[in-house]
């Protein structure tokens, strides 16, 4: 296990084929009851074998047991009905048909608490769990009962909050909520978004991180990054006010993106987890590549502060390529390590 560069994912890993279709996002369960939860299990398994043996020194869950990284949080709540759907927009990108607040939000009990207490039973290495964060969750719903993006990310937040202190006690080390909303709402972000994420971090000992990215590498956010510039300069906005919170550690997206490099410095004081994995492309990085990315990065970072990572989920991939990835990220931060020794 490496204390210096230590190397993780950002969250999700493909689904092996006999317990979803792959290569699809919201992919329906080929299994029922029972068999389901034992597939789920034997999936997360192979989860973490696969990242022991690619040598990833922090090991998350892959989430082999969620079928979204938002949705499936939200379906334990009550106040929120899957019936009645309206199609928003999300990410001010493309529409989806969500479900709709209909009441006060709540969690009548763990989500995640016993998935977490089984990947803790799996592995001796750290441990990371994935939460979407509040905004990104209002993102993700039609409000019909708070009619306020502001109340509704409060009350989330107290929420992501109680489960976040019970994966905490499941031997969770690293917290993570996923709020890629932070790269489109800016004026929010300021206004109320900082400040619902440090609620839903708030009294925890482990540490915490906010994923901010571009998105998995489906069609509707490629044609939106396309739009954006020589030049993606989102982060610029965000990471003032990151570098400021209680948050520990911000992870962000880089490798074969048109995020200038120089704006990590933005972050100094703070762990960065920087994508050295391009999620977008099915091309395997080199670990010289890797290397690189690394590099660069190490010039706005302390070296003792820098978490080789990925750019953002592979759930898309093939299984094949996730793995290879993976391999090549441990690989290149094997090359700086000795180098820095
Ligand atoms: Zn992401």
């Amino acid at each position: 296990m490496n204390a210096l560069l230590p190397t993780s994912i950002v969250g999700s890993l493909p689904k092996p084929s006999w317990l979803a279709q792959p290569e699809t996002l919201w992919s329906p369960w080929k299994l029922e009851g029972d068999e389901l939860l034992e597939g789920k299990r034997d999936a997360l398994s192979l989860a973490v074998d696969e990242q022991r043996l690619a040598g990833l020194d922090v090991v998350s869950d892959g989430e082999q047991t969620r079928q979204h990284f938002v949705t499936t949080f939200i379906e334990h709540l009550s106040g929120v009905d899957f019936e009645r759907r309206e199609t928003v927009r999300i990410r001010d990108r493309y529409d989806a048909s969500v479900p709709t607040v209909i009441g006060a939000v709540g969690r009548e009990r763990p989500v995640f608490a016993d998935d977490a207490r089984a990947l803790r039973a799996q592995t001796d290495r750290r441990i990371k769990w994935a939460l979407p964060g509040p905004m990104t969750m209002i993102d993700t719903l039609s409000d019909r009962h708070y009619r306020s993006r502001e109340k509704l990310a409060w009350e989330f937040a107290k929420i992501l909050n109680q489960e976040a202190k019970e994966l905490e006690a499941a031997g969770v080390d690293i917290i993570q909520f996923d709020e890629p909303a932070f790269n489109v709402f800016f004026d929010e972000v300021g206004d109320w978004g900082v400040a619902a994420l440090e609620r839903a971090a708030e009294g925890l000992r482990s540490e915490t991180v906010v994923h901010i990215c571009y998105g998995y590498g489906i069609k509707a956010n490629t044609d939106w990054k396309a739009t954006l510039g020589p030049e993606w300069r989102q982060y610029e906005q965000t990471f003032p006010l990151l570098q400021r919170s209680t948050i520990d550690t911000v992870s962000l997206e880089s490798h074969n993106s048109r995020v200038p490099v120089d704006l990590i410095e933005l972050l100094r004081g703070k762990n960065v987890m920087l994508g050295a994995i391009d999620v977008a492309s099915d091309q395997i990085e080199t670990p010289d590549e890797v290397a690189a990315t690394l590099r660069d990065a190490l010039r706005f970072v302390d070296a003792d502060r820098l978490c080789p990572s990925t750019n953002c989920g592979m759930a898309p991939l093939a299984r094949q390529v996730a793995r290879d990835k993976m391999s090549a990220l441990a690989a290149g931060a094997d090359i700086v390590r000795a180098e820095l020794a």
